[in-house]
């Protein structure tokens, strides 16, 4: 590899590769921890759900709490024979409410019940037996009724459940200080029936958060009671759950609607994954392009220069040679008329061979630039071989070639601009004289092959290699081995030809062997041009 390319490969792989890579292995790295951090979040999210609805239901019988203290001002000032009335109306307002009870102090004798009961038709509010059943509670929970005083005390009122499992009342009595407007302070209880309450009170709310996206329940797998936001929904699918604060033996319950957070985790590992390998080929790919466009740059860059070294050294024989015989004639150093003879012919050969020379590269950048014109007229292949080989044959024998054209007769006429193929024919003899050896015999050969005329120029010299085969046709290049550095060229030769052919919508073929000879066919259409 030249030294241009191994250090553009050595930048690409520090520039690139190394960051892209090191960037890739920390990336799939920290995939396990963004998923537990993912999950975490996901899971935060779901609890903050469950976290709301437990506010709810915290604020809901806080304001009915509130809305207690206020009936019990209104009800002191109203007269006894109208109170009746006003319990009534204040209990319609709270349907899953189904008993408050208000005394003051553990152990009271007076304790006044808001006997929401309608069966037991206990509606007094100031002059019922104490219920048995409350003094137990309060007298259970003494400690508890003590700490909700001094937290009221300190201005702040909690509400605390006690539950009740005898099996005529199942439910929840929810403790909390009760105060009028003038400061008296009493402990108040209300029973709440938790399934009536979610029935009732919490269910709206759910379903509003839930919406489609979460199915939310509420559930107590003791008694075996289940609510969902959605039907068809069981409570063992669900995936994230909290104790209800105002009734601990509940439980509400929280699920993705479809997939479980570990599915949602997990498509996105995945999905991750997929785009680093996707990024991950494809600035390979683009590293591979650029690889491979810096090299044929470099590689150009070379064959330019060369090129040039090789023009320069060509220009350079012929027009030495030139000078050299055209002194010696000047300074009449050459005696024998024959001698001068011989070096005006050598003046005149080296002459032509510069004006060869610049003629291609004349037309090289002709074609290059594609202002090259071609002048199609029907004609006779044989003709235009004929010629070339008459005008080459007297100066090959001399150089010791054996050179030699068979014909085939049958050849029609074809449209082809003749001096264009003239000028490829004479590069692929100029080539085979070049590139022969010991063995030096050429032949032009012409005939027609499927639905094409071809003339084509064989040689025993040193051939092509595979490899070289296709390339020897781009502009500047010459094979790098064999004799080429003792042999003269500009490397445009054949890809002058192979701009002909391409104009006269030809094809080349190639049969070479090393050491054993090339054939160069030029195959031109029949008839259709
Ligand atoms: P050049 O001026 O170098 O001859 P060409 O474009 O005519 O340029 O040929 C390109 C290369 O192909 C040559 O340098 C030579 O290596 C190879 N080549 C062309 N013709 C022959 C041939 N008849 N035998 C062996 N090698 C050939």
């Amino acid at each position: 590899m030249n030294k241009t390319v191994k250090r553009i490969v050595v930048i690409l792989i520090i520039l690139i590769l190394l960051p892209a890579a090191f960037l890739t292995i920390n990336e799939i790295i920290s995939l396990n921890q963004n998923e537990e951090v993912i999950g975490r979040i996901y899971s935060n999210q779901l609890d903050a759900i469950l976290y709301s609805v437990n506010q709810y239901s915290e604020d809901v019988v806080s304001s009915w709490a509130s809305r207690l203290d206020l009936f019990i001002d209104e009800v002191q000032n109203i007269e006894e024979e109208k109170i009746l009335a006003a319990v009534d109306s204040f209990r319609n307002q709270f349907p899953s409410l189904y008993n408050i009870f208000i005394a003051d102090s553990v152990g009271d004798k007076h304790i006044e019940l808001l006997g929401f009961d309608k069966k037991k038709n206990r509606n007094s509010i100031f002059q019922t037996k104490m219920d048995s059943l409350v003094n137990h509670v309060l007298t259970t929970n003494r400690t508890l009724v003590e700490k909700l005083f001094s937290y009221s005390q300190s201005g702040y009122r909690k509400i605390e459940p006690v539950k009740l499992g005898t099996p005529a009342n199942r439910g929840y009595f929810l403790l909390f200080i009760e105060q009028t407007k003038l400061g008296k302070k009493r402990i108040a209880g209300m029973f709440i029936e938790p399934q009536q309450f979610t029935y009732r009170i919490l269910s709206p709310k759910i379903q509003e958060i839930a919406q489609k996206e979460f199915v939310i329940s509420v559930f107590n797998r003791a008694e075996n009671f289940q609510f969902n936001s959605s039907r068809d929904f069981k409570v063992s699918e669900v995936q994230q759950s909290k104790t209800l604060w105002i009734f601990p033996d509940y439980q509400i319950g929280i699920s993705l609607v479809g997939q479980t957070i570990e599915d949602l985790v997990q498509q996105r590992a995945i999905t991750n994954i997929l785009l680093i390998g996707l990024l991950t080929v494809v600035l390979l790919i683009g590293v591979w392009i650029v690889y491979r466009n810096i090299k044929k740059e470099v590689e150009l860059a070379q064959i330019k220069s060369d090129f040039v070294s090789n023009v320069s050294h060509e220009l350079r024989t012929p027009l030495s040679l030139i000078s050299m015989f055209a002194e010696t004639l000047e300074m009449d150093r050459v005696k024998t008329e024959g001698k001068k003879k011989e070096y005006y012919s050598i003046i005149s050969q080296e002459a032509n061979r510069l004006s060869k020379i610049v003629n291609s590269i004349l037309n090289f950048s002709k074609m290059e630039a594609g202002k090259r014109q071609y002048n199609f007229v029907e004609s006779y292949l044989n003709d235009v071989a004929e010629n070339v080989y008459h005008s080459y044959k007297f100066h090959l024998e001399q150089k010791g070639f054996t050179f030699n054209i068979l014909k085939d007769e049958t050849i029609p006429i074809i449209k082809i601009d003749e001096e264009a193929v003239s000028e490829a024919i004479v590069n692929l003899v100029d080539n085979a004289v070049k590139y022969s050896d010991n063995n030096k015999a050429i032949l032009i050969r012409t005939g027609m092959e499927n639905n094409y005329a071809f003339v084509e120029v064989e040689d025993k010299g040193i051939g092509i290699p595979e490899k070289d085969q296709k390339k020897i046709f781009d502009k500047f290049f010459r094979v790098s081995s064999g004799n080429v550095h003792n042999v003269k060229g500009s490397g445009l030769g054949l890809s002058i030809v192979k701009h002909i052919i391409e104009a006269h919508k030809g094809k080349i073929e190639l049969f070479s062997e090393v050491n054993k000879g090339s054939k160069f066919r030029l195959l031109f259409p029949l008839g259709k041009n």
